[in-house]
This record gives C-alpha cells, structure tokens and sequence, in this order.
C-alpha cells in the first residue's frame, strides 16, 4: 500500500468554539485518484476542504480534534500560503474571480504564490488556454464580464497556474448548465489520467462526480456515512435520499 496524498483523520470542527459542523470525519486521497466528496447542502463538504487547506480560522472556524496530512505535512500547522508552495491548491465554492482583472490576470495570479518566472508563467498560460480554448478568446476581458462557466474555468486555470498536485475544489458545477459542467470534469479527467494530477472534488451533483471520481466519501450532517469505490456507490439507490436531507435512515430504509 502506497502513503495517501492527504489523510483526513478522525476530524471534527467547529465554528465560534460552539457549532459543531464535523463529527469524526476521515478519508483519504490516494495520489492519482479523483475523490468525490458528496452530500447534501449543509452536510460538511466546504468545512472538509477548508479544513484541509487551513482556511478554517479564517471564517472562525477551527479544528477541535483529529488532524489532517498532506504529503507528511500537519495541515493545521501548516499556513494556507505554504500549502499551496507545498502542491495543495483549493478552488474555493462560488467560482471566486477578480471581476475587475482581465481573464489573463487572474491566471497570472495564479503563479504568483510560487514566484514562478516568467518564462515558466507563460509556458503554465498557454498550457491552461489549451486546457480551457475559450478562456484565450477572452483573455482580454474582464472577468466580471465573462459567463459562469467562463469563470469557473478561469479560477481552475488560476489554481492550475500554481502548478498543484492536489486539486481541491468546492463544487465545480454549482449554476452552471449540463453542458459546462461535462466539459470542466472531462477536462479535470484529462488532467488526472494524464500528468496524474490528484483530485478532491465537493460535489452535490453526486450524478456527475460519481461518474468521474475513482472514489467517494458522503458526508450526512456532519459524519462520514459512506466510502468506497465510484463504481460501486453508483449502483446504490440510497446515495439520492443524502440530497434530499433524509439522513442514514431513508437511505437504509430504501435499500430494503
Ligand atoms: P453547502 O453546499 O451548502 O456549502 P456543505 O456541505 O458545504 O453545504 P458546510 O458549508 O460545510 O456544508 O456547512 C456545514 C455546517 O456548518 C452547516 O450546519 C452550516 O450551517 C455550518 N457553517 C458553515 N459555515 C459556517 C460559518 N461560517 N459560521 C457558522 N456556521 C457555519
């Protein structure tokens, strides 16, 4: 067995020191897989991912037990600038752009965080325009001005700049149409099967996510209540009642 990429153990966070948000939760990203991590609104996906890139304290917020590794580094030790010099890079919920920057701006900021040169920022630029073509027609715009979908991909192609190995990011397809959101994860799934980017995906669209993870994790307020792999949570009709605020028991229930 290979050391996962990040090990998320026995973690639990709250916020203001009194509401609660994650009781004992733990997974782990293998380095090469995409892992969906699924569940309904309120359930504890974006706490998860702002735990693992020490963003917590940020919106008073804090891990009160448990710990989180990331490549044989304690996230909670760890400041968020580090971990994205160390390889471990968030997309946050919400497609978070600089709608006063151009397109190409925000990219550039991108390779900020790792004072990349210029020569290696150009050469990260044209990777991400082939990746997104049509972030290159609207290189110039202000990002403000572009589409959601054209926004959503501004801020992957932002965090692929800092040249990631684990890409975490806070549900992808949020408000974006069928078409959109296929095209951002086939191109997440060419990344991974091809330069072995590692990948921990939010996602309420569990259709989607569970079609391109390799695994998944559904959190239910707050607790981790399934694992395993894609392939064989796909087939389980219990997986929707999580969406629609069911809990465990409606999911046991109609398993029967
Ligand atoms: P969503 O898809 O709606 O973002 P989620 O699965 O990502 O849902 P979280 O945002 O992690 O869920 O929320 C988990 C719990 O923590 C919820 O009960 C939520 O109300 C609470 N919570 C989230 N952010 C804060 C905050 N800044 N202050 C207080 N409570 C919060």
């Amino acid at each position: 067995m290979t050391t996962p990429l990040l090990r998320i153990e026995a973690v639990e966070a709250a916020y203001q020191r009194s509401i609660a948000a994650l009781h004992g939760v733990s997974l782990e990203v293998r380095a090469g897989e995409i892992h969906a991590l699924l569940g309904a609104n309120g359930a504890g996906k974006s706490t998860t991912l702002k735990a693992v890139s020490n963003l917590l304290p940020a919106e008073r917020g804090q891990v009160t037990a448990g710990r989180i590794v990331f490549d044989g580094h304690d996230t909670g030790r760890t400041s968020p600038a580090d971990l994205v010099r160390l390889g471990l890079v968030q997309v946050l919920e919400g497609r978070h752009c600089f709608r006063t920057l151009t397109v190409e701006e925000n990219l550039l900021t991108g390779a900020l965080g790792r004072s990349a040169r210029r020569s290696e920022a150009a050469e990260d630029l044209a990777k991400v325009y082939a990746i997104f073509p049509k972030l290159k027609g609207r290189r110039k715009t202000l990002a403000g001005l572009c589409s959601g979908g054209e926004q959503q991909m501004t801020a992957i192609g932002r965090a692929l700049m800092s040249r990631p190995r684990l890409l975490v990011l806070d549900e992808p397809s949020m408000g974006l149409a069928p078409l959109v959101v296929r095209d951002i994860f086939e191109q997440l799934r060419r990344l991974n099967r091809e330069e072995g980017l590692s990948i921990l995906v939010a996602e309420q669209n569990s259709t989607v996510a569970l079609q391109y993870a390799d695994r998944a994790t559904v959190l239910d307020a707050g607790v981790a209540v399934l694992s395993g792999d894609a392939e064989a949570l796909r087939q389980r009709a219990d997986i929707q009642s999580f969406y629609f605020g069911e809990g465990v028991a409606a999911g046991a229930r109609s398993n029967r």
